[in-house]
């Protein structure tokens, strides 16, 4: 990398010279990536061999008179006539028609050929003013080629040297990871970089009656990585290339719950705990679909150590997921929640609020207080927020007297610096002489309250019937 990355600029800047000045057609033609590339690839010529797009009219042939120029202006005009060697390279930033009809600043996250000829690709782009869930495969069509950014290149070379680094690095920090049970800052941002280049390689799932677009990355096996669509049984949890496996499956498949205790029932919803250790594969094929739709977990091959609470609604054909959550059945850092989700067709209805309110329930039993593990994902952080918001409020207001922190912690089972940080974001605590004092106006809370919406669906503590969970024969 490095001896390419001192050939690129003198290549250039020969190319200029020889020409004395004067602009020749070869020139726009000869990109720094051209000069810079041949010995690149020796497999893949299609750089050499591939289509070019030139975005403007070449410069005069000849010149009658020398060209003098400053070195700011001649980069300039070079930049003007460059043409665009195709396919665009990973790491090239430029514009791309979304689907509001309108061009948006993206950056090349990946590229793959198509089947339709030797020199079409697809693109997946990440928009920079978008959430990286709607990073998406697109067109050439759809690309604004005029508009690649002239610093590409180096970029280009960059990215390259970062990434590998990167993969090796990861590699590393997975081995100290599983050793130590622990991860440091630089290894949660370099995951952080790694997952953020990561491709959505399955844009849609079948799940009982819905299709539904995915949002992330997901690592299922190799196997699966031509497939833009997946087949889900909705009660294992199996998935499929093709809807007729999916179909002959489902002729087969007795399941119509989840494979665990039902240990809530309220109306038609109910709530399932299925043990990671008994029912591994079902743990698995969870944690492959839910990483389809959060952004930063981790995915946990380790499903023994968790315990799946997965929340259903029933009719005559069986439970149908419409959440869950994963908690680990022995948790050092005093986590009682570690992965939530509710799907995407059932969002909106207050379940992501009833599977938090459930956890704490579950905690609330153990006698423990709880906080969910961290990277929350964004919108596991707004229901969060707004969780803490209606409980803490919801006793402030009623409350006569004074009450601490602790008090609030121990009445809730939400741990103390989560109590802290939501009265603080709040304004309704201050630090006078060495500790927390809550300041609660009644007004002020009536206006918080209101702001942070109704709960929704009500978990009826009475309706759960569980006992924390024990190693069997230990
Ligand atoms: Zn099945």
């Amino acid at each position: 990398m490095g001896s390419l990355e001192e050939n690129a600029p003198a290549g250039l800047g020969q190319g200029i010279e020889t020409v004395g000045g004067t602009l020749r057609e070869e020139i726009p033609v000869a990109t720094a990536e051209y000069v810079r590339n041949p010995m690149k690839d020796a497999t893949n010529n299609s750089k050499l061999n591939g289509r070019m797009v030139v975005t403007s009219s070449p410069p005069p042939t000849s010149s009658p008179v020398p060209i003098v120029q400053t070195e700011n202006s001649m980069e300039l005009s070079l930049k003007k006539r460059k043409s665009i060697p195709l396919p665009l390279e990973v790491g090239t930033r430029l514009l791309c028609k979304w689907r509001d009809g309108k061009l948006h600043p993206v950056k090349v996250i990946e590229r793959r050929k198509l089947p339709t000829g030797p020199d079409d690709y697809q693109y997946y782009v990440h928009y920079s003013e978008f959430n990286r869930r709607l990073d998406e495969w697109v067109k050439l069509e759809q690309l604004e080629l005029e508009s690649v950014e002239a610093d590409a290149d180096e970029k280009v070379e960059d990215k390259g040297g970062g990434l590998k680094m990167t993969r090796h690095q990861k590699r590393k920090i997975e081995e100290t990871h599983a050793e130590e049970g622990h991860e440091d800052f630089d290894a949660a941002s370099l995951r952080e970089h790694e997952e953020f280049t990561k491709v959505k390689n399955i844009s849609k799932i079948e799940l009982g009656k819905y299709e539904i677009d995915t949002w992330y990355f997901s690592p299922f096996p190799p196997e699966y990585s031509d497939c833009n669509k997946l087949f889900f049984c909705e009660f294992c949890l199996s998935f499929m290339k093709r809807k007729e496996q999916l179909a002959r499956h489902m002729r087969k498949c007795d399941l119509k719950y989840p494979p665990g205790d039902e240990i809530y029932r309220q109306g038609s919803l109910s709530m399932f705990e299925v043990d990671g250790k008994k029912n591994k594969i079902y743990g698995q094929n969870l944690c492959y679909l839910a990483k389809l739709f959060l952004d930063h977990k981790t995915l946990y091959y380790d499903v023994d150590l968790f315990l799946f609470y997965i929340l259903c609604e029933c009719d005559e054909r069986g439970c149908h997921m419409v959440g869950y959550f994963s908690k680990e059945k022995h948790s050092e850092e005093g986590y009682n929640l570690a992965c939530i989700l509710t799907l995407p067709p059932y969002q909106r209805k207050g379940y992501g609020k009833f599977l938090i309110a459930f956890s704490y329930e579950l905690s609330k039993k153990e006698g423990k207080v709880g906080t969910p593990e961290r990277p929350l994902s964004d919108l596991g952080l707004l229901s969060y927020r707004g969780y803490w918001t209606r409980v803490l409020l919801d006793i402030l207001k009623k409350h006569r007297g004074n009450v601490s922190i602790k008090e609030l912690s121990d009445m809730t089972a939400i741990k103390t610096e989560d109590v802290i940080s939501t009265l603080q974001s709040l304004e309704l605590i201050q630090y006078r002489k060495g500790q927390h004092v809550i300041c609660g106006d009644p007004k002020l809370l009536e206006r918080h309250l209101k702001a942070a919406g109704r709960g929704g669906l009500e978990v009826d503590a009475s309706k759960l019937i569980w006992t924390p969970y024990k190693e069997q024969g230990g």
